[in-house]
């Protein structure tokens, strides 16, 4: 099998009203914005990816078509050490690479968990938000939560005084489970800087979480590059360390696992491994006593291919981007049948289908730039 072309699409999706992600200091997001990348075989098969994207977006078809095309899209090593050279001047290869793993499905006739030696199953989803706002405000979004049958939310904090809108969080919810995203491994600095904390500021808010109670874990509590101050909050508090999300590539979480310098890896197979590297940072993380829950908050082809890793390897929660109007209608925009991410009393399984297991809404081709 051969590669015989590389298209992108710049897909712009509509969000009912706007919500403040933390990530984006400062800046509505009213629109879905993403880069789709379709790569045709010459055995007719086409496979799908796709990246996040701002502002209309970088063209990289020109360099992708230069690497990609002529090669077996089956040859994901050989691929993966091309498109390391595409990552120096355009995007990562994560970016890409679940579009081989959509062909090789499709052509083996297997779903993708199933090609990485995982059985279907339901994962527990945890309502994963993107807003801080007040306990007022929070309060009724995790009430409908847990009337949905999710067993686990997780709160956005942006300063160390936002332990108090946890505190009541907690009281109103004694029994369920909490995760805490600091949002400190990276921003997208367009109108505002973020809040930074410093390692003692990040000890305080430790602290605050230890008193909370029942909480999985605190996320990116520091800078993602910050390997050492990573491994040195770790030891110092009792609140499992989360993060990683956005590094680049498995010798990243090396850098992680070399200081036991967290309890949960978060690589997201869309944004910092790609679905192969992302079994070997699972296993990493397994042989090191720690947990593998990756990021998922990007479309709903970055969540398939997390969800099929999240079900190959045996994780035990996946991540549902839930912050209205930021809705599974509106990351899942371009597929063909909006419910395929619908969960179930709070669980969701991953696709049966073969590859990534969604079909593409043709009409979104018709309004790509
Ligand atoms: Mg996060």
């Amino acid at each position: 099998m051969q590669i015989t072309g590389v298209n992108q699409y710049h897909l712009d999706g509509q969000v009912d009203g706007a919500f403040y992600p933390t990530w984006i200091p400062g800046y509505p997001q009213g629109t879905h914005e993403l880069e789709l990348f379709e790569i045709e075989t010459d055995e007719g098969i086409t496979g799908y990816a796709a990246s996040p994207s701002f502002a209309g977006g970088l063209d990289y078809e020109s360099p992708l078509s230069l690497f990609l095309l002529g090669e077996d899209p089956h040859d994901v090593e050989g691929i993966l050490r091309k498109l390391e050279t595409v990552d120096l001047v355009g995007p990562r290869p994560w970016h890409v690479e679940m579009a081989l793993w959509d062909i090789i499905g499709k052509d083996a006739g297997k779903p993708v968990h199933e090609l990485l030696g995982g059985s279907r199953k339901a994962v527990p989803c945890y309502a994963s938000t993107g807003e801080y706002q007040l306990a007022d405000e929070r309060i009724p979004y995790i009430e409908e939560r847990v009337d949905d049958g999710f067993e686990a939310v997780k709160l956005r904090v942006t300063e160390v005084e936002h332990i108090e809108m946890v505190r009541e969080v907690r009281e109103a919810f004694p029994d369920l489970t909490l995760m805490v995203d600091a949002n400190k491994g990276w921003a997208v600095r367009v109108m505002e800087e973020e809040t930074t904390w410093s390692f003692a500021d990040a000890v305080e808010f430790c602290r605050g979480l230890e008193e909370v109670g029942n909480v999985a874990w605190l996320e990116e509590p520091l800078p993602r590059h910050d390997y050492d101050g990573y491994a040195r909050l770790r030891r110092k508090v009792d609140v499992p360390i989360a993060g990683g999300e956005f590094n680049n590539g498995a010798y990243h979480y090396r850098e992680f696992a070399e200081r036991d310098a967290l309890d949960v890896y978060q690589p997201d197979a869309a944004l910092a491994t790609g679905i192969k590297q992302a079994t070997e940072v699972a296993a990493l993380a397994r042989q090191h006593g720690a947990e593998f829950v990756p990021h998922t908050w990007t479309n709903a082809l970055g969540f398939a291919a997390n969800l099929h890793v999240v079900t190959a390897v045996d994780s035990p929660w996946v991540e549902y981007p839930m912050e209205p109007p930021w809705t599974p209608e509106v990351w899942g925009f371009m597929l063909e049948d909006p419910d395929v991410f619908a969960h179930e009393d709070g669980r969701l399984a991953a696709p049966e289908q073969p590859g990534l297991g969604v079909e593409i809404d043709e009409s979104v081709f018709e309004d790509a730039e």
